[in-house]
């Protein structure tokens, strides 16, 4: 888990360029281009082979910027609010497919999200009842389904952890289609998203043959399959395990077969540069306070993971303790070596900084969102966001 799988070639180069600009404010995110469109380039062949649908999921990086620019790479936008729906509607236009699933379906939004978006999985067999009939007008209706598999270690993002609240149950399913087959005959698909940065895609397998196995009449009955998220990739990677169980859904159940990833193509599009705004000694350790905060990159915090600092040298021989400049005494990245001493004004890069970060950052203690910066497919740097006081005074008016 929170492991990188790959450095694109832009890491060192694009980093210490960026890294070295004195016009760029910090703390600031950049956005590359060229890197989003080497991800994807990745699924290229496997693409051609087994013609999968492309979904980008805009939970993980909602910036419409970015948007715009992965529109040109996938079929639509899967979404989990209307928000992130009327978002995604207007930067794809009419063509775009939306995917919605949530585990909250508020009646105030029901009508207006059915109109926006093609395909729904609706996420308990009470949702289904409820707002089935509504959706089925403009939307194929689906069903998210909890595969009861355990992938991933940490249960906080295991979503076929027992008990769990994102899916109906195989169990539950299996016994529905036994009780009476008709009770699911307006499902025309099924989400099974069951994984976390899975770095191989022998899961997939194993999700596939469960369900197969256990209720092979659902994937007769419906038209297409969702596969969700959950892979990290590179040029590396095997695909041979995705390949097949595409073909076998497609050959044994004739189903389309629609993929999600959002950290897989966008967490090494993204960087955090931040700046060393202070130094001194604590308990006779060397501290570094940055101009960022774990608040910039919540998961830090919440899932205590060490993000990488491209500036990190293992054999390094001046090691710093990396501090967030808010009050919080556990705003901390950790303990971090370098080859030369940090002085006020070092500038350092977090990496793989792209997905999960601005979506869920926050103006705590006042301190400022980083300013956003993105890369075009020519290397061009442009700003395209700086936030100011009046975005702090709007969530805190009225
Ligand atoms: C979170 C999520 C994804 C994307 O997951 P990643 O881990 O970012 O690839 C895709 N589909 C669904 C339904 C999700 O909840």
């Amino acid at each position: 888990m929170y492991t990188s799988v790959m450095k694109f070639y832009l890491a060192e180069t694009v980093i210490s360029k960026i890294r070295d600009n004195g016009a760029l404010n910090t703390p600031s995110v950049v956005f590359d281009e060229r890197v989003l469109s080497q991800t994807y380039a990745i699924m290229d062949p496997i693409r051609r082979r087994s013609s999968v649908t492309l979904l980008y999921p805009l939970k993980a990086n909602s910036l419409e910027t970015v948007l715009y620019r992965i529109r040109d790479y996938v079929d639509g936008f899967a979404v989990s609010s209307l928000f992130e729906a009327k978002l995604a509607r207007s930067v794809f236009g009419p063509h775009g497919r939306l995917h919605f699933t949530s585990p909250w379906l508020s009646a105030n939004d029901a009508e207006e999200l059915a109109s926006l978006c093609e395909y729904v999985s609706f996420n308990s067999m009470r949702q289904l009842e409820q707002y089935g009939q509504l959706f089925s007008c403009n939307s194929q209706i689906g069903l998210r389904v909890n595969t009861q598999l355990s992938l991933v270690g940490d249960v906080r993002y295991d979503p076929a952890a027992v008990p769990s609240k994102l899916g109906v149950p195989l169990d539950d399913v299996a016994y529905v289609l036994k009780l009476d087959q008709s009770l699911l005959e307006s499902v025309a698909g099924v989400l099974v998203h069951a994984n976390c940065e899975a770095t191989g895609f022998d899961d997939l397998t194993r999700v596939i043959d469960t369900l197969a196995e256990r209720v092979p009449t659902l994937l007769k009955q419906i038209s297409w399959i969702n596969l969700g998220g959950g892979y990290l990739f590179d040029e590396t990677t095997n695909w041979e395990p995705f390949a097949s169980a595409v073909e076998r859904l497609q050959k044994d159940f004739c189903l389309e077969v629609i993929f999600e990833p959002g950290k897989g193509v966008i967490g090494e599009a993204g960087s955090i540069l931040t700046t060393v705004v202070d130094l001194f000694q604590s308990g006779g350790e060397d501290i570094a306070v940055l101009d960022t905060t774990v608040n910039h990159m919540p998961e830090v915090f919440e899932y205590q993971y060490r993000p990488s600092v491209a500036e990190e040298v293992e054999e390094g021989q001046y090691t710093y303790r990396l501090y967030g400049c808010t009050c919080l005494a556990g705003d901390y990245f950790g303990a971090y070596r370098f080859a030369s001493p940090l002085t006020v004004g070092t500038r350092l890069c977090f990496e793989d900084m792209g997905a999960y970060t601005l979506v869920k950052a926050h103006m705590f203690n006042g301190i400022n969102l980083p300013t956003i910066y993105t890369i075009d497919a020519k290397g061009n740097l442009s700003k395209s966001r700086e936030f100011k006081y009046e975005d702090f005074l709007a969530r805190n008016t009225g």
